[in-house]
C-alpha cells in the first residue's frame, strides 16, 4: 500500500512538473521584437484581482468594467536581450523567474543589468534566495527617492537585506522627465520619474534600431478599470494622488507618439498598444 502511495506521489509530481513546463511556454513567457532587441515576457502568475483593491472605484464603473468584482491580473518581470547586454527588468517573485529564464535558455549569471522599478516584493522576489545573491554578475540599477525610501525605515527589513547584498553591484540614479529630459541610463535604456506607487517608482524606455517600447511597472494594478478611468487607483499606492498623476501622464504620452508598453500587473501577453478614446479615457490592445 505505501509504494502504491509512493509510486502515485511520484507520478503526481511527474505530471505536475510536466504541467508547469507546458505552462511556461502556454502563458509564462512570450516574445516581441522591438528593434534589433527582444523583449520576452516572464510571468510568475495569471489570476485575477479583486475591486477590494480599488479606491475612487464608482459602482457604475465596477458594474461596467468588472460585474463580477474581479478583473484579470498577473505579476510579471521582463527579460529584455539586446545585442550588446542581457537586461532583467525586476526580479518578480523568484518562483517562476528561474524557470521562465530556463525556457529562454538564460542562466542568472548571464544577466547583465537589472532595473528595479520598485522595490516592492513582488519585484524583488528573485534577488536573493536564502540570503544568497542570485545574479552575480549583474550591475543593480535602483533610482535614488526608491533607495531613500526603504532606507529610511528600519521596519523596511527586507529591502534593506537585499540592498546589503547587493551593495558591491548596486548603481543609484536620479531618473528623467518623461517629455523633458532624456538621458540613457545604460545604451538603449532610458529611466523615468512615475512616483506614486511608491516614492521613487521608476519606468524604463527600450530603444533599439528606431523603435521603442516603455516597461511600465505598477503604472497599473487593474487594467480594466484604470484604462477606461486612470483617476481609478490602488490600495498598494503609498501615494494615491500622485499615482494617479503620473498614469495620466504615461498614459497621454504613449498614446500620442503610439509607445507600445509592457506592464508588471497586465494579463498575458502583457504588452500591447494605448489608444485615447473620444471618452477621455483609454484603451488597451494586447500583441
Ligand atoms: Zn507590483
Amino acid at each position: 500500500m505505501k509504494n502504491i502511495i509512493a509510486t502515485t506521489i511520484i507520478s503526481l509530481g511527474f505530471l505536475l512538473s510536466a504541467g508547469n513546463s507546458t505552462a511556461q511556454n502556454a502563458n509564462h513567457v512570450y516574445s516581441y521584437p522591438v528593434g534589433t532587441s527582444i523583449i520576452n515576457l516572464l510571468a510568475e502568475s495569471q489570476g485575477q484581482g479583486n475591486k477590494g483593491i480599488l479606491i475612487g472605484a464608482t459602482d457604475e464603473m465596477i458594474a461596467a468594467c468588472a460585474p463580477e468584482g474581479t478583473f484579470p491580473n498577473a505579476m510579471n518581470a521582463f527579460l529584455v536581450q539586446m545585442p550588446s547586454q542581457t537586461v532583467l527588468v525586476d526580479a518578480g517573485l523568484g518562483r517562476e523567474l528561474f524557470n521562465n529564464l530556463e525556457s529562454l535558455g538564460v542562466s542568472p549569471s548571464q544577466i547583465d543589468i537589472i532595473l528595479l522599478t520598485h522595490m516592492h516584493g513582488d519585484h524583488t522576489g528573485g534577488l536573493l534566495r536564502e540570503g544568497v545573491v542570485m545574479f552575480p554578475n549583474a550591475k543593480l540599477y535602483l533610482s535614488q527617492p526608491e533607495y531613500d525610501y526603504w532606507m529610511g525605515d528600519e521596519k523596511f527589513k527586507q529591502q534593506q537585506q537585499i540592498i546589503a547584498a547587493y551593495k558591491d553591484q548596486l548603481h543609484l540614479f536620479q531618473p528623467c522627465e518623461l517629455g523633458k529630459s532624456t538621458t540613457d541610463l545604460v545604451p538603449g535604456l532610458t529611466a523615468y520619474a512615475a512616483y506614486g506607487h511608491t516614492p521613487g517608482h521608476t519606468i524604463y524606455m527600450l530603444e533599439s534600431g528606431g523603435e521603442k517600447l516603455l516597461v511600465w511597472g505598477d503604472l497599473t494594478h487593474a487594467m480594466a478599470l484604470q484604462m477606461p478611468y486612470p483617476q481609478v487607483a490602488v490600495t498598494y499606492d503609498v501615494n494615491p494622488d500622485d499615482a494617479i498623476a503620473a498614469r495620466k501622464q504615461v498614459l497621454e504620452y504613449v498614446s500620442k507618439y503610439n509607445i507600445p508598453i509592457a506592464g508588471m500587473h497586465v494579463a498575458y501577453p502583457a504588452m500591447g498598444s494605448i489608444k485615447r478614446q473620444a471618452s477621455g479615457g483609454y484603451s488597451f490592445i494586447p500583441f
